[in-house]
């Protein structure tokens, strides 16, 4: 029989604990770990049609409907532009990284003019509200980056009307790649990956630009990814370097076809990849979790069944099926460097991938057509897409954000001041909040 650790932090009853997970939300929206299972976990069964469903605590996600103002956001989206966006993506020939950078019709830089041109019209309609930067900087050379090689994002920040200190950021990676990944010269069109996820961005920014949204909106473009993460990185550093406190973080990878590989179609839903165990969990925090089973409870996973309750049908006409993986079997995104410094995040990926169209070389082979084109897109499918990310940001922009009170008991130490230790429930890591709404910033788990 095994006694209690005495060298262990004192641990809240799980009651507790649970109390302080449940994040409050968006339009009066509770989501917390007993919300119930992220949508269409028990599709047609019948927990799905809300049979044997335990009483309380807590209570099931539920779709909302979405206010007139964002019916009027998403009813903006426009497919033709996010077709012309895609297909002007694929035609610079190559975006690699390491392709040229002053070429002004192909290339990498031909590309990055082009989103921040479109992102400055934006802005130029958003009464001062809207800037657009160039995030550059060169990585010091390591595995995949030779020395010297300029990497930027495009990133139109729109400054939130009430709470501008609160960052909610949507992102898609315009570098792309073909069969050989330092190939910088051959055709890759990277219409799928991840053009449709930079038409996102700039097709949000154009349609948010106009609004008052209360907390920040970031629409980004990064680029780097396929080197591995480049631009993502530095992004998400220099958030955390600065303090900026960005409560949501999605990215939209891999999100143009509702095609499988053997043809069958599943043009009405989404994957959103949410980790369990935060990457960035501290020792302490583990035994926390352990000893409370809180495996499933992750800010991620909190902001995922978020999205679920805003963004599914019918609000979008989609399903948001949450992922319960930070990714695929071995492979990454833009969401892990925010996750890796403690920032909440999520990756969107469209239902089914066809290898046949992602990092392949344009060629016939047999008969049949590889490489990642845009004739391979569905653009209705990417604008739902569209509208389940501002179904998404919106609401978390309009929403109260994480609740400012706090279990009476401090996670680590009994002598600590209340919330002190404690995450915020959205997870915006080592930020606390006093019980008088005042913030305050540890430098780790007290
Ligand atoms: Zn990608």
């Amino acid at each position: 029989m095994s006694s209690p650790d005495a060298t262990a932090p004192r641990q809240p009853s799980r009651r507790a604990l649970l109390a302080t997970g449940a994040v409050t939300l968006g339009a009066g929206a509770v989501v917390g770990p007993l919300a119930g299972p992220a949508n269409g976990a028990f599709d047609g069964g019948p927990l799905d049609r809300g049979e044997n469903w335990p009483a309380g605590p807590g209570r099931r996600n539920r779709p909302q409907s979405a206010d007139p103002q964002l019916r009027e956001i998403m009813s903006e989206i426009d497919k033709d532009r996010i077709e012309r966006y895609v297909r002007k993506l694929a035609s610079f020939g190559t975006r690699h990284t390491f392709s040229s950078q002053t070429d002004p019709d192909r290339g990498v830089g031909a590309a990055c003019d082009y989103i921040f041109d479109h992102m400055q019209r934006s802005a130029s309609r958003s009464n001062g509200r809207m800037t657009v930067e160039k995030q550059s900087f060169t990585p010091q050379p390591a595995p995949g980056i030779p020395a010297g090689v300029p990497i930027t994002n495009v990133i139109a920040t729109l400054r939130g009307s009430k709470y501008p200190e609160r960052f909610y950021v949507i992102s898609g990676h315009y570098d792309s790649r073909n069969s050989d990944v330092t190939d910088p010269v051959g055709d890759a069109p990277g219409a799928d990956d991840d053009a449709s996820g930079v038409a996102i961005s700039m097709e949000l920014a154009r349609v948010f630009a106009t609004r008052r949204p209360e907390a920040t909106l970031v629409c980004a473009a990064v680029s780097g990814e396929e080197q591995g993460l480049f631009g993502s990185t530095f992004m998400a550093q220099r958030y955390k370097d600065e303090g900026t406190d960005v409560q949501g973080m999605f990215t939209n990878d891999i999100v143009g076809s509702s095609t499988a590989d053997d043809g069958t179609r599943d043009p009405r839903s989404i994957r959103l990849f949410a980790e369990g165990v935060p990457s960035d969990e501290t020792p302490d925090e583990a035994r926390t979790r352990r000893s409370v089973g809180g495996e499933n409870d992750s800010p991620a996973r909190q902001l995922a069944r978020f999205a679920t309750e805003v963004a599914d049908r019918p609000t979008t006409a989609m399903r948001v099926r949450v992922i319960y993986r930070r990714d695929r079997y071995l492979r990454g995104g833009d969401h892990i460097p925010y996750l890796e410094r403690g920032f909440p995040a999520a990756r969107f990926t469209e239902p089914n991938e066809d290898y046949a169209h992602q990092h392949q070389d344009v060629r016939v082979e047999n008969g049949k057509q590889f490489g990642d084109l845009p004739r391979f897109c569905d653009f209705a499918f990417i604008r739902r897409v569209a509208k389940v990310n501002a179904a998404t940001m919106w609401s978390l922009s309009q929403g109260p954000g994480p609740r400012r009170t706090c279990a009476s008991t401090p996670v680590s130490s009994a002598t600590t001041p209340c919330c002190a230790g404690m995450r915020t429930s959205s997870g915006t890591s080592r930020v606390t909040r006093s019980c008088g709404g005042r913030r305050s910033r540890t430098t780790g788990p007290t």
